[in-house]
């Protein structure tokens, strides 16, 4: 899990486009396959195999992400979130022209990043059913992924999330899982912190964490 690429300052929110590309090509060397999130639901190969995903929707992921994806022809997946405020968001032409290149998958992230578990059933429906649809628009395709804002969510939420169309759901609970048919709508993701270094990064691949 990532959010935004930039030179700005390194943070759990921001990664440099050096530092991923050195982490990309750790994982092409060590022979990963590069999956974008739907593709793991009929993946069953025992490869190693790896989803890059990236929050909010930030332009950085077009200005350097997709630079380092098209470098190496390996995907990723981002969720867009189409009212967030406070953020340079990706523009409709970076939208498609990712979406045309067939390296990235865009997935839903709610309208405003609410957090679900702060608003009413009501609201957090429409926050879910209304950002699958605005995605959708922004591509030409059927978004099939949603990711839960600050990993926030109840039963509610993952019905919600089921009964719009969506295929997959992805959290922010840090754990290494083998996908399966249970756990579709709570998947876990490992955080990259913008500042782990590489002992770090291959501590976090192979246990989750790289703190002890
Ligand atoms: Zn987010």
């Amino acid at each position: 899990m990532y959010h935004n690429t930039s030179n700005e300052p390194l943070s759990g929110m921001n990664i440099s486009s050096q530092k991923l590309e050195k982490q990309i090509y750790y994982l092409i060397n060590k022979g990963y396959t590069f999956l974008k999130i739907s593709e793991l639901t009929h993946f069953n190969k025992k490869a190693k195999h790896v989803v890059l995903t990236f929050d909010d929707g930030f332009v950085g992921n077009y200005t350097y992400l997709f630079d380092l994806l098209k470098r190496y022809n390996v995907s990723a997946t981002i969720y867009l979130t189409p009212k967030i405020k406070n953020i340079v968001s990706l523009s409709s032409n970076h939208i498609k022209e990712m979406q045309e290149s067939g390296l990235v998958e865009f997935g839903a992230h709610t309208m405003t990043h609410v957090n679900l578990e702060k608003v009413d059933d009501k609201i957090a429906q429409k926050e879910i059913v209304q950002s699958k649809k605005a995605v959708e628009k922004l591509t030409g395709f059927t978004c099939f992924s949603f990711a839960y804002p600050y990993g926030r969510y109840n039963d509610h939420h993952i019905e919600m999330v089921k009964n719009a169309g969506f295929t997959t759901a992805v959290t922010t609970k840090k754990a290494i899982l083998a996908f399966d048919n249970a756990n579709a709508y709570t998947l876990p993701r490992l955080s990259i912190n913008g500042c782990v270094n590489m002992i770090q990064f291959y501590l976090i691949l192979s246990r989750g964490r790289y703190k002890l």
